[in-house]
């Protein structure tokens, strides 16, 4: 029997997987689809990403599939500078979502059990019992990355309020048998507009388009050439041709998010647990971070050694970032609607953040290497442990907590999380930390 089983291969469910794993915690990962996807839906890393990606080891196997460092970000396609970011990695990577998860894969010790779609969860105060593929599996907990629609969140009836879509829009990577006249062969930033062209691999171009079709068409129409070729066509004109379309999605800005993360012993991450617009590059990196949060803090708790609350401050801590991200995607799509009042305020918008402090403030957030927790004094620039223990780094580790935390030569005094966040940096408050974030010494 896994400690742990996880719903869902996405990036979330398998980062969370790969620290689960690291700190010596058996995982089962269950997934609905048969094979690992070759879509992507995002298509791009946020500098906070990278740095946990690289911390991991993770990240050599992605940079071959990286086709752009952009130096900017964006708000609703106004550009965002990060060169000046706090960070070694001032920049957002440009890579296909399928690369990063293929990465991370990679490198689980479980293989990820694949067309067994979760279809039933019972809990108690022992374990869950969770039907997939048609199978029964009992484990310590459940950690649902089942993504926007999870089965899950639906099975155990979780309140999940918001706003529906009210817009829609089609995703699809296409081939041209015609390129418009002057199409950038390179990735720009801002991408943005209906029908933008973005070069991928393969002689592949992603495009978004979005209009009064479809608005019109149901959610679940096929996304046929004939739409793109029209919407391609409105905003190109004559001169471009699609070939094929070789895959395609609509979707939509319903801005949602779960009232608790965690459910006893189910806990949310990722898409499961909140959806919004996809703009700004947001989701994916929201996810990874949620497993970044979540993966040591149950991990402790499998092992027995979690202080009080220690699982609970993944919803405390988790859930107002998150928030935040719904309030800061509203704010695009409403930049981004095609009237002349939204144009004044998006025009206001742009001269505001062009003021270098409004910018940073935006970088910050947009980048998530400005997210923090109460309590938090920074990050670290220091590889966090390799089995995911916290590391004090400049003083000496003290009695009873030899094993727990692992102790490192440095100059700067601080004790890092596993997540690689400061939780002390010298001067008083040590052992309150290490009792708050590590637990009781053995
Ligand atoms: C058009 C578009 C563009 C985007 N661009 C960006 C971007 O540039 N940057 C960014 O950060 N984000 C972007 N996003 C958002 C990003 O793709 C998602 O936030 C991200 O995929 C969420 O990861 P996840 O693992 O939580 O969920 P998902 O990626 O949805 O993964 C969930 C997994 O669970 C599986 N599953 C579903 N149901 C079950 C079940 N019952 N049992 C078992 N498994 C199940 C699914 O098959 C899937 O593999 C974009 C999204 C869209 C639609």
């Amino acid at each position: 029997m896994p400690d742990v089983l996880i719903a869902g291969a996405g990036p979330t469910g398998l980062l969370t997987a790969f620290e689960l794993e690291r700190a010596g915690v058996d995982v089962l990962v269950v997934e609905r689809d048969a094979e690992p996807t070759t879509q992507s839906k995002a298509l791009g890393l946020q500098p906070r990403s990278v740095e946990v990606l690289a911390d991991r080891g993770l990240l050599a196997a992605i940079e071959p599939h990286v086709q752009a460092k952009l130096p900017a970000g964006h708000f609703s396609g106004v550009p965002i500078d990060y060169t000046d970011l706090p960070t070694c990695f001032p920049y957002q990577l440009g890579v296909e979502q399928a690369h990063v998860t293929a990465a991370i894969e990679a490198r689980l010790r479980t293989p990820v059990l694949r067309d067994a779609a979760v279809t039933a969860v019972t809990q108690d105060d022992e374990g869950v019992t969770v039907t997939a593929g048609g199978r029964e599996y009992r484990a310590g907990w459940l950690v649902a990355a089942d993504g926007g629609h999870s089965t899950v969140r639906t099975l155990l009836g979780a309140a999940f309020p918001g706003s529906p879509a009210r817009i829609s829009l089609v995703v699809a990577d296409v081939t041209l048998s015609a390129k418009p006249a002057g199409l950038a062969e390179d990735w720009t930033l801002p991408s943005s507009g209906s029908g933008y062209l973005l070069p991928l691999s393969g002689g592949r171009y992603r495009t978004i388009v979005f209009g009064e079709e479809q608005q019109r068409l149901g959610r679940d129409a096929p996304v046929t050439v004939e739409e793109v070729q029209r919407a391609l066509t409105a905003a190109h004109g004559p001169g471009v041709l699609v070939g094929e379309v070789l895959w395609a999605s609509r979707f939509g800005d319903a801005s949602r998010q779960l009232e608790q993360y965690r459910h006893g012993r189910v806990l949310f991450a990722g898409d499961a647990a909140h959806v919004h617009l996809p703009v700004g590059g947001q989701g994916l990196n929201l996810g990874l971070q949620d497993a970044v949060n979540l993966g040591w803090k149950l991990a402790a708790t499998v092992r027995g050694t979690a202080p009080e609350g220690l699982l609970d401050s993944y919803h405390a801590e988790r859930h107002p970032i998150a928030a935040r991200v719904l309030v800061s995607t509203r704010a695009q799509a409403v930049l981004g609607i095609p009237d002349p009042d939204a144009a004044a305020v998006r025009q206001v918008f742009t001269e505001l953040l062009a003021v270098p402090e409004a910018r940073r403030a935006v970088a910050a957030e947009l980048s998530g290497i400005g997210v923090t927790y109460p309590g938090i004094t920074g990050r670290a620039d220091i590889p966090v442990s390799a089995d995911g223990r916290a590391v004090l780094v400049g003083a000496a580790v003290p009695p009873g907590w030899a094993g727990r935390v692992e102790g490192r030569e440095g100059a700067a005094p601080r004790l890092v999380r596993p997540d690689g966040y400061i939780a002390w940096n010298g001067g008083p408050g040590l052992e309150e930390s290490l009792h708050r974030w590590v637990g009781a010494p053995a």
